[in-house]
Parts: structure tokens; sequence; C-alpha cells
């Protein structure tokens, strides 16, 4: 059944529960088709960013020159948007004639449309994700006579290693202490947008710097890092708890501890 929720701005709201179904179906028969790709604002997250560079077979870091933006968001971290192409109607880079070139790497705004996650303070406080269905004048799909529900829809979109990945990444940015003091220290945001969407720079940082002295990492968690880009982001999201939360969820190495204490002039 829909649920009506209050949402902080009081405006009244209709989100989709599990089994609630919306009209919905995208083919390349309809003259809409790929309209939906051209000059619209794609705030991509670690993970979008993982599985592009991959499908790509780009580096992180080349991925992120040729198509990304970066910008400091509200809170201070750093948000990183897909660039669109300086042609006149600013298509997406990967939109070619027959359709998406990514399509099974295409980011998480992409696969979950027409659907818009509804975040507010109810729903927030119970812990689970809302959507509602986007009004969009020009897309025929929403016409369609197909129903799909909204639990249907997230498999049929691949959409839930998208719901697990951004709820390690929510960690940092739905921290309180985050939220409440902007970050404007530049050190911090770099750390930030390394650990998170550079992540064959993260993995250098972590291999080729004096890193694994300081810090005690098992060696099979190293060699996880070393070839699997999964295990690197989650262990991102771990330094970056210990570094920015003060969360003790990696451990410094005694005789790195003892420099450290040396160099403080602490008995
Ligand atoms: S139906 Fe909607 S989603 Fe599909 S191509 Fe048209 S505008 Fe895009
Ligand atoms: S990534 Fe693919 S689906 Fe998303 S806007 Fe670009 S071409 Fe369209």
């Amino acid at each position: 059944m829909t649920k009506k929720i209050e949402p902080a701005e009081k405006r009244p709201l209709t989100v989709l529960g599990p089994h609630d179904v919306f009209r919905f179906e995208c083919h390349q028969g309809l003259d809409c088709y790929t309209r939906c790709c051209r000059d619209i604002t794609i705030f991509l997250t670690p993970y979008d960013i993982l599985r592009m560079k991959n499908a790509l077979g780009l580096s992180s870091g080349d991925f992120l020159s040729a198509y990304t933006v970066s910008m400091i968001g509200d809170t201070g971290l750093p948000v990183v948007v897909l660039k669109m192409r300086k042609d006149d109607e600013k298509h997406c880079p990967f939109l070619a004639g027959s359709g998406c070139t990514i399509y099974p790497d295409r980011p998480w705004a992409c696969r979950i449309y027409p659907l818009q996650p509804e975040s507010t303070t109810l729903t927030e406080k119970a812990g689970k994700l809302y959507y509602s269905v986007m009004d969009v004048p020009f897309c025929r799909g929403l016409l369609s006579d197909r129903t799909v529900s909204l639990s249907v829809w997230i498999e049929e979109q691949a959409i839930p290693v998208y719901h697990e990945m951004e709820a390690l990444f929510k960690k940092i940015t739905t921290n309180e202490r985050l939220t409440k003091e902007k970050i404007t220290n530049k050190k911090i945001q770099e750390m930030v947008y390394m650990a998170c969407y550079d992540l064959d720079r993260f993995r250098r940082f972590v291999l080729e710097s004096t890193f694994l002295e300081r810090f005690d990492i098992g060696p099979e968690t190293v060699e996880q890092i070393q070839t699997d880009d999964v295990a690197l982001y989650r262990f991102g999201i771990q330094w970056l708890e210990y570094g920015l939360l003060a969360q003790h969820v990696l451990k410094i190495k005694p005789e790195a501890m003892a420099a450290k204490k040396q160099a403080l002039g602490i008995e």
C-alpha cells in the first residue's frame, strides 16, 4: 500500500513500499529513447566510479580526470559529478546511438530511474530507503502499461550491491559529528577524495608509503588490497573511520606507537 509520510519540510509526499507498483518500461522503440541521457547532473558514488573505471579499463585517476568534475559539498566532503560532453545537447559521454555503452556498469542514479530516493527525518530514523516516482514530462516509459513493484525493480536493476556499498560510504557522510562541523581542512577533504574516489592512488598510498610500517594490517588484508578494488574500498572506509572519526578500527604497530610517543616526548 502507498504510504503518506510527513517529510521535514512538511510537504505531503507519496513514497513506495516494497510491494507498491509503478508504471514503467523503457525500450529503443520510444521516441524519447536516450533523451534522459543528456544535460543531467549525475552525482557519482564511490562504487559507481569503481565499477565504471574497471568497465572502461582505466585507472581511477584517468577516469576521474576524463569524465568527472569534483567539488566540495555542503558538509565539506568532496562530491563527484559525471561531466557531460561539450556538444550542444550536453550528451552523457557514454551515450552512443544504440544506447548506454556501459550499461552493465551504469551508475546508481541511472539504474534507479524513474525512482528517486526520498530522504526525510522519518525515513532516516527508520533506517530505511524510500523512493518516489519522478515526474519527467518527456519520459514515455512512465505511460507504459507495464507495472513493476519497487522490490522487483531493485532486483531487476541489480541495485542491492550498490545499496551495500553506499551504506559503507554513509558511515562517513552521515556521521553526526561530521555533519555538524563542516570540514574545511583541505588535507582531510583530499584524504576522503583519495580513499573513496581515487582508489588506485589510495592503493599506492597504502602499499608504497610507510603506511604498512605504521599500521598493523594482516597479510591476508594486504593481499586483498593489492588485487581487489572492493576490499580496498572497504579498507578505505575503515581508514577514514579511524582517521576522521577516531574509531578504533585499525591498530598502530607497537614500534610505530613507541616512536611516535618518543617524538612527542611522552614516556
Ligand atoms: S522511456 Fe524514459 S528512461 Fe527510457 S529513454 Fe525514454 S526518457 Fe529515458
Ligand atoms: S551512464 Fe549510460 S544510462 Fe547513464 S546517462 Fe550515461 S548513457 Fe545514460
